[in-house]
């Protein structure tokens, strides 16, 4: 029989999302007229903007014709949208880069996955406590990690972020080679300000160590002293790569479009203390392994940078801001302290009077037919702590925060 990659063994079972998806169901069968509500939702619900609708249109024209059409495309992007993506989101906020160290991909989650193979097995690997789980789940099935204990892997630096620090985790006392840093956060909802991520910087730089910086939601951002990118850091450009998205910026979760930043000037060395430059190695990861963007998505994602298209996605995210607002109103009206709403997608708020995050979620399903995610799925550190988003619909977010305003606890 052929063995198997043991380390899969390791990985706790991810029953957050089934286990939630089975309450509700269960719940639903035995009060079938309750109308249940989702702010559990990591996904978008409006549509694309018209103009990202239009570019794609106009690229599936141009692919049924021979003078327009498109094979293969390079791995790493085409032009046009690399250029759109280093004006409209770094050159116009002050940052030189280059096009050629912006790679588009299909995800942040897959690039942020992938990114860690290009880095040797006995690196040490830091991350905050709750965070998206991916940057943990990639590294246990590389075999960065010893067992699972007290819901903590041997191996990992765990970098809690509670309400004690204000959900900004303190540096690591110890040596991190690879550190994760997701700002704005999912779940918590908190950013780092300037003034915290330089922090951080001067800690690479002493450290030689690398920042994988996830900013997903930095569109959400709306705090002046809250940078979007790192590179906004000084000396960030030689020490971190940075993951963004236009899942939750221009509502690309289906049509699934993103890109990843690696300027050459971050180094990584061999065992014989040579240094490579961790651009070179990923430009040889993505065109040996993944096959490029769509030609059509890579035309939408560029007309989320015109100026219908700013217009147009702007306005979708407002909405979910005040969606955000509405929450955080619902839940101080009965009483809850919650976190987060303010620079980001995601509401975080307290379990009142020690119940735990899933003795919550049962009494919030059962009392006001909404559903969220208990906290402790993203982390032991989220224990206590429970997520709602700002991702439905006004109308369902409205009728759902009403609900919650009349809970007593
Ligand atoms: N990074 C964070 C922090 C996320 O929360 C998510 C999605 O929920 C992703 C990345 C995934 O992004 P994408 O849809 O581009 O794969």
């Amino acid at each position: 029989m052929t063995a198997l990659n043991e380390n899969y063994l390791k990985l706790q079972g991810s029953y957050l999302f089934s286990t939630v998806a089975q309450r509700v169901a269960a719940y639903k069968k035995e009060n079938p007229s309750a109308e249940v509500i989702s702010l559990g939702i990591g996904d978008v619900s409006q549509p694309l903007v018209p103009a990202v609708v239009e570019a794609l249109h106009k690229a599936c024209e141009e692919m049924g014709h021979a003078e327009t059409f498109r094979g293969y495309g390079p791995e790493q992007g085409y032009p046009f949208l690399r250029q759109a993506i280093l004006q409209g989101d770094y050159l116009s906020r002050g940052i030189l880069l280059s096009a050629d160290e912006i790679f588009v991909s299909d995800g942040a989650k897959s690039d942020v996955a992938n990114f860690q193979e290009l880095f040797a097995l006995d690196v040490r690997v830091a991350l905050q406590d709750p965070v998206y789980p991916v940057y943990l789940d990639t590294n246990v099935m590389a075999g960065r990690t010893q067992s699972y204990q007290n819901g903590r892997y041997g191996g990992i630096i765990y970098l809690p972020c509670t309400e004690t620090n204000r959900f900004v985790p303190a540096l690591p006392r110890e040596h991190a080679d690879i550190i994760y840093l997701c700002s704005p956060n999912n779940p918590t909802g908190t950013a780092f300000t300037k003034q915290e991520l330089q922090k951080w910087v001067h800690y690479a730089q002493e450290h030689k160590s690398i920042i994988l910086f996830d900013s997903a939601y930095e569109a959400y951002i709306t705090s002046d002293d809250v940078p979007h990118s790192i590179y906004e850091i000084p000396g960030a450009e030689r020490v971190a790569v940075e993951f963004r998205s236009f899942s939750k910026t221009a509502g690309f979760t289906g049509t699934r479009c993103a890109y990843t930043v690696v300027p050459k000037g971050v180094q990584v060395t061999t065992r014989e203390g040579k240094s490579v430059p961790l651009h070179a190695l990923w430009l040889r990861r993505q065109t040996t392994k993944f096959n490029g963007v769509p030609y059509i998505v890579q035309r939408a994602a560029e007309a989320v940078y015109s100026p219908e298209g700013r217009a147009q996605t702007q306005a979708v995210i407002n909405g979910y801001r005040e969606n955000a607002v509405t929450i955080l109103t619902a839940l101080r009206c009965a009483g809850l302290t919650a976190y987060g709403g303010g620079n980001a997608p995601y509401i975080w708020l307290k379990t009142p009077k020690g119940l735990d995050s899933w003795a919550f979620f049962d009494k919030l399903l059962k009392e006001a037919q909404v559903v969220g995610t208990p906290g402790v799925g993203f982390g032991a550190c989220g224990e206590g702590y429970f997520r709602l988003t700002a991702f439905n619909t006004a109308a369902l977010t409205q009728q759902a925060a009403q609900r919650i305003a009349k809970l007593s606890f």
